[in-house]
């Protein structure tokens, strides 16, 4: 009898109780299919038998007057047990799992098997000798009795197979004339009827035991279930330590070989680790700092306090912090200024484990800029101020105030003088673009008339516009409008917006300064008929030094810094400013400030008279 089976299935061709197979789907279907099983499996026993004692009972009646009755019967019996061990060899062949109908089939032939005792009882005993009837209704108590480990699976088997032999028995002993054997009979319904009780019970028995054996599958392959899982998850974790450790291999790489200083240090700010670069940045050994406190060890001692301040202050704020200038100390006793950007690690409670930094030397790049500001206050003070007196004597000059110059010579004094302005306003404009990304730059606002300030400012730039044979045009009517704003400064604005028009304008065209009033804000635009501005340098336009075309501005002038300080300074005065394509051709740029509302205005007014 195989026990192997697909894991799915519950049955093959044999009686397939797999160990590992999958609980059925119904379970009180399962079980019945069990006791099914269970009667099919003890019904070739319980035939062998049958042949068996049938064969004893031939032989025994083998002598008597009615052998020809006993043979026949015999012959039934055989036949009965054929049908049977048939019954037993389809149900192992079924393809179906109709259990039911199984069972009633089985139930057929208890009933076959139990009548065949009976008739036997029936037929044969009647005729027989005292000895030999006690001999057979021993026979058949013990085939009532031995039925019930036969069919007790399912009960009422029983209770048919054994009717099947008692009911022609009881009636046969209650005409037989003899006094035991009518008392037999009488007992015969009380022993049929304690028989099918205990049928009955081992019937329960069998259920519980076959419902005990469902639930154990049901766990088994619960835990089989769950066994797997565990595998899996196991796999899982191991790839992702194995992940981890890639990783952690790889960070630590990059922190070895990395240029930068890396270093790590507990909350107490003592060194866990570091890297080579950091060895190098501060010249001590990996061995000489792992364990020490860095705020004594890599600081100044006179900034200890300040040190410790910050760091406390950036460990309760659990967050990544960048130090621009810390001033450091090299092993050797060498001051140097770092730049250091700390990252706490925390843990689930918020709690700082170790903290991240990574920092590098900027000694020298603080030192280069200490150039660059002393060459701008050299440009400042060494080279506008004589530059001026130039162009001033220049301009005196020109203007005939000294009397009357030679052509030639005039000529060359007026290069020279529109020369040394073009120089003065480059170093005025490196000048302003330095104070103001330096943050030294300061606005005097006070309340502006936008209109009128761009009427004055268009005369101012008439001159220039009209070198380059270009017309400034304003409308008559502006709306009058107040802003805030340093009036020196936005005239810097809109003269630059009005030469870069000019210059970029075809010569005789005009160039429209327009005002318009958006709500709470106003704005100026602009408007050329020039080239307008390449797609590939939009960009850039607002960048330092930035010039679309830069042979086209060497022969215009120009340093590509007037519109990067325009933008900047129109951000001082928090207003915006930008440009787009002029409709027809050319370019519109623009700029739009807050406009002041008249309480605005009078409040700035009294503000500034008070001052
Ligand atoms: P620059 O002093 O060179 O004029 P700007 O910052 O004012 O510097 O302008 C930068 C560049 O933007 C110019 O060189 C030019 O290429 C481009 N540009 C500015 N205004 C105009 C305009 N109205 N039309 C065409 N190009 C312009």
């Amino acid at each position: 009898m195989s026990t192997e089976a697909a894991p799915t299935t519950t049955y093959t061709g044999e009686f397939a109780v797999p160990a590992d197979h999958a609980p059925a789907a119904d379970p009180t279907r399962q079980i019945l299919a069990d006791r099914v099983e269970q009667l099919y499996r003890q019904s070739v026993p319980g035939t062998l038998l049958t042949l068996f004692v049938g064969a004893i009972i031939t032989v025994e009646l083998w002598t008597s007057f009615y052998r020809d009755l006993t043979v026949i019967w015999w012959l039934i019996t055989i036949a009965i047990s054929a049908a049977r061990y048939g019954l037993y060899r389809a149900y192992l062949e079924r393809v179906d799992h109709d259990e039911k109908k199984w069972l009633r089939w089985m139930a057929i032939g208890a009933l076959a098997a139990g009548v065949n005792w009976g008739i036997a009882s029936a037929v044969i005993f009647p005729s027989h000798t005292d000895n030999q009837q006690v001999f057979l209704a021993f026979i058949l108590a013990g085939l009532i009795s031995g039925g019930i480990a036969l069919f007790a699976s399912v009960w009422w088997t029983y209770a048919i197979y054994a009717v099947g032999i008692i009911l022609p028995f009881t009636y046969v002993l209650a005409n037989s004339g003899s006094r035991m054997f009518v008392e037999l009979a009488l007992l015969m319904p009380v022993f049929y009827l304690a028989n099918v009780v205990v049928a009955y019970r081992l019937d329960h028995v069998f259920t519980s035991g076959f419902k005990a054996r469902e639930d154990y599958r049901g766990v088994a392959q619960e835990q089989k279930v769950m066994t797997a899982q565990i595998e899996e998850q196991l796999q899982e974790l191991l790839n992702a330590r194995r992940e981890v450790e890639a990783s952690g291999r790889k960070l630590s790489l990059f922190a070895e070989r990395a240029p930068i200083a890396v270093l790590e240090f507990d909350a107490n700010a003592t060194v866990l680790e570091m890297n080579p670069a950091a060895e190098n940045l501060f010249g001590y050994a990996l061995g000489e700092l792992v364990g020490r406190n860095a705020l004594q060890m890599l600081f100044p001692a006179d900034e200890l306090g300040i040190n410790e301040s910050w760091w406390r202050d950036f460990l309760s704020g659990v967050e990544p912090a960048t130090f621009s200038r810390l001033r450091c100390l090299r092993r050797d006793g060498l001051d140097i200024m770092c730049e250091f950007t700390l990252t706490p690690l925390v843990n689930d409670e918020d709690d700082v484990i170790s903290v991240i930094a990574q920092g590098r030397d900027i000694t020298q790049q603080i030192e280069a800029e200490r150039l660059k500001k002393e060459f701008t206050s050299t440009l400042s003070h060494e080279l506008r101020t004589p530059l001026t007196s130039i162009i001033g004597s220049l301009q005196l000059i020109n203007s005939g105030v000294l009397g009357d110059v030679e052509k030639d010579v005039s000529e060359l004094t007026t290069i020279a003088e529109r020369n040394g302005q073009r120089l003065l306003d480059l170093i005025n404009d490196l000048l302003d673009i330095e104070k103001i990304e330096s943050g030294k730059f300061t606005l005097a606002p006070e309340v502006v008339s936008i209109d009128s300030l761009l009427r004055d400012t268009l005369v101012l730039n008439k001159g220039f516009a009209d070198r380059y044979h270009v017309q400034l045009v304003i409308g008559k009517d502006l709306a009058p409008a107040k802003v805030e704003a340093d009036p020196k400064r936005l005239v810097q604005v809109v003269t630059n917006l009005l030469s870069n028009a000019a210059k970029f304008s075809p010569e005789g065209g005009a160039v429209d300064v327009t005002l318009k009033l958006d709500g709470d804000r106003v704005r100026v635009g602009v408007h050329d008929r020039g080239p307008g501005i390449p797609d590939a340098f939009r960009s850039r336009i607002f960048s330092r030094f930035a010039q679309a075309d830069s042979t086209a501005t060497r022969q215009k002038g120009g340093t590509g810094l007037g519109l990067a300080i325009c933008k900047r300074l129109i951000e001082l005065m928090h207003g915006s400013i930008g440009f787009e394509d002029r409709p027809g051709g050319g370019s519109t740029f623009y700029f739009e400030l807050p406009v002041l509302g008249d309480k605005a205005v009078s409040n700035l007014e009294q503000l500034g008279a008070a001052q």
